[in-house]
């Protein structure tokens, strides 16, 4: 908590000894712009770069196979949150309150989590990273700002009837803590044809009979979180589309379907793909 106070009494300018991880320069990665795409990063460090999107669009799937391709630590405030609720600290009992009635975490909260895990990355030296579930709000875009340079912000939209769907098919493994979604979503478009489609990610048999639902996954909570997040999201949006950095990305189905376009638009390569298309 220390570093968090220091952080915000003495405003972006300040840099903890966590935020510093932020701007280590390692082994070169890969990097893009908005420009003319480019691959390599001239500094030579992992990529900054910044998953938007509304719960439930699949920001931490894309940031999960991106962080992997790339060789740099996902970072998901969402899993924070969610590790330290199953924790016995100090913060979860609040935190089961607030996330149980579909409202957000606290900026000070969510910055107290967050400087732990870079804490914990500097220790392992890690370079580069992509965030997922943060920056939420203009203060804390300012914050990460004053810390670190931000590459790319990939803001992740998908039709809302389908978001709605998939949210609620959303299933957790009891026993190994695997994602699932068990909801088939094919939408018909104007010519009777189907022109949407996201497949069910089963489970393997092992899991099959193990599936819970988070507890947070009620259409009522679900429909609570996409409101305020809409609401509260644009101005963040804003901000970094005036700094030139956000890429607005339309899901263009599942995994299948996404995949192969956001690599397009990131200009990347998957030499896994084939395999990993349907994990
Ligand atoms: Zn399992």
């Amino acid at each position: 908590m220390a570093v968090v106070s220091r952080l915000w009494r003495g405003g972006a300018a300040v840099c903890s000894p966590a935020m510093m991880w932020l701007s280590l320069a390692m082994d070169a990665r890969f990097s893009t712009s908005l420009g003319p795409p480019k691959t390599r990063d001239p500094g030579g460090r992992g990529v900054h770069w910044v998953f938007l999107g509304c719960p439930g669009v699949g920001k931490g799937t894309y940031a999960s196979r991106l962080s992997q391709l790339l060789g740099v630590p996902h970072i998901s405030t969402g899993d924070l949150v969610r590790e330290e609720l199953a924790s016995s600290g100090p913060l979860a009992q609040q935190l089961a309150g607030i996330v149980n009635h579909g409202q957000l975490v606290s900026n000070e909260i969510i910055m107290s989590l967050l400087t732990k895990r870079l804490e914990h990355g500097e220790t392992k030296v890690e370079s580069g990273f992509i965030l997922d579930g943060f920056p939420r709000t203009i203060r804390q875009a300012e914050i990460l700002e004053g810390v670190t340079e931000i590459d790319l912000v990939i803001n992740l939209k998908l039709r809302e009837d389908a978001l709605l769907a998939k949210c609620l098919g959303r299933r957790i493994c009891s026993h190994c803590g695997g994602n699932y979604n068990v909801a088939s979503v094919n939408i018909k478009g104007e010519n009777g044809r189907l022109d949407f489609i996201m497949a069910p990610l089963l489970p393997p048999a092992d899991c099959a009979s193990k599936l819970i639902t988070r507890v947070d996954d009620t259409e009522e909570v679900v429909k609570e979180r996409l409101r305020i997040y809409n609401e509260m999201s644009k101005p963040v949006e804003e901000f970094y589309r005036a700094r030139g950095k956000l890429l607005e990305f339309d899901l263009p189905g599942g995994i299948p379907e996404s995949w192969p376009k956001l690599l397009q638009a990131l200009n990347l390569v998957d030499h896994d793909d084939k395999q990993s298309a349907s994990a």
